[in-house]
């Protein structure tokens, strides 16, 4: 993979981005929009300090603002050329939109930020939602190298991470450092999100992070770890048994893959997250499992590790070529322990690609 290839795709794709970000805005009836949320900074700008800049897109020009920290950081990394420095930016935004109407984004602006924007306006400002969501569902091919690449690392590091760290004895936090240090080693800019390593009866929680507890023989330890690259956001689950490993936690780990490989199997364009998440739901359900499945099948994976499209059973969203899905079904009792399973997953022309490598079949280890 060539890192400056991909950040050269990047900067091409951006003058079309900007035409699908414009589409957007005249259906909602306004000619600029004020973009503030970190992801969609850096999305429009290739800016990798975004919570410190914001994009402004008229109906003419694209403008990155940001203040003088990062004057040499901004020339270097943003392919918008129009960029302002400024610590008080919202009146220079005001200036630029003389005459348009400005949308913003009313996820991210603050009401303070908003009442100051109005003042320097001289009149009100309109306030979309989710303007950007489609646009970022579904991956440019670049965005689809950067993440491959991500879920590579990913793999790497814990395939050596669970052949020369995970055995009893050691802490929970001790194998997410462990994996943390190869990741970067491997390439990685960072985690994902604070890594999830739950043994024992902690494995009953499903956002259990890394604790000080000691992995003992006989527990179930699911790791769920993912290696940020560029600003993209692997996110994989592997649960390894330590020891010999009582029922019936075994048998949840079977039930749980199978409930994984049915709703993989379903994945193309046109399914719908409905559709998918009550696949899995119902594999589970017949092993008796389904009250124990508390959360949703899955979610894309991006500039943020958990954005559109969803695959739950609220979900209004249905899949198309392009899109990057986890697909994580998962068990809890709470006292017991839990098990759950994650992949990161392509969906193509045809079908899907799993972009996880990391083998699946149950394992005890020591
Ligand atoms: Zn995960
Ligand atoms: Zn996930």
């Amino acid at each position: 993979m060539n890192e400056t290839d991909l950040l050269a795709a990047a900067s091409d794709a951006a003058p079309a981005l900007l035409d699908a970000v414009r589409q957007r805005l005249g259906e909602i009836g306004a000619d600029a929009l004020l973009v503030t949320a970190p992801p969609n900074v850096r999305y429009l700008s290739g800016f990798s300090s975004p919570t410190d800049a914001r994009v402004l897109v008229t109906e003419d020009e694209a403008y990155l603002l940001t203040d003088d920290r990062y004057t040499v950081q901004a020339a270097e990394e943003s392919w918008l050329s129009a960029q302002v420095i400024a610590r008080e930016w919202l009146p220079r935004v005001a200036e630029l939109v003389t005459g348009q109407t400005l949308a913003f984004e009313a996820e991210h602006l603050t009401v303070a930020q908003r009442g100051t924007l109005e003042k320097h306006l001289g009149r009100a400002a309109t306030a979309s939602e989710g303007l950007m969501r489609p646009l970022r569902m579904r991956k440019r091919s670049f965005e689809i190298a950067w993440l491959r690449e991500a879920a590579r690392i990913t793999d790497v590091a814990l395939s050596r991470v669970v052949a020369e760290v995970l055995r009893s004895g050691v802490r929970e936090l001790d194998v997410a450092m462990e994996l943390e240090r190869a990741m970067r080693a491997e390439g990685a800019d960072g985690t994902s999100f604070e890594i999830i390593v739950a043994s024992g009866p902690r494995s009953a929680m499903p956002h259990g992070v890394a604790s000080r507890r000691r992995i003992e023989n006989g527990d179930l330890v699911t790791i769920d770890v993912g290696a940020r690259l560029a600003g993209y956001h692997a996110d994989m689950t592997r649960a390894f048994g330590v020891g010999a490993v009582p029922q019936p936690l075994t048998s949840w780990y079977h039930e749980v893959l199978g409930a994984q490989q049915a709703a993989l199997a379903a994945i193309e364009p046109g399914a719908t997250g409905v559709a998918l998440d009550a696949i899995a739901r119902d594999h589970l359900g017949r092993a008796g499992l389904g009250e124990r499945f508390t959360h949703s099948l899955g979610h894309g994976t991006g500039l943020e590790v958990h954005e559109g499209p969803s695959l739950s059973r609220r979900s209004n969203d249905t899949l198309e070529s392009g899109m990057i899905v986890t697909v994580e079904p998962g068990v809890y009792v709470p006292g017991e322990g839990g098990v759950r399973i994650e992949d990161l997953v392509l969906v193509t022309d045809t079908g899907h690609e799993v972009l996880s490598l990391s083998p699946k079949d149950y394992r005890e280890i020591g």
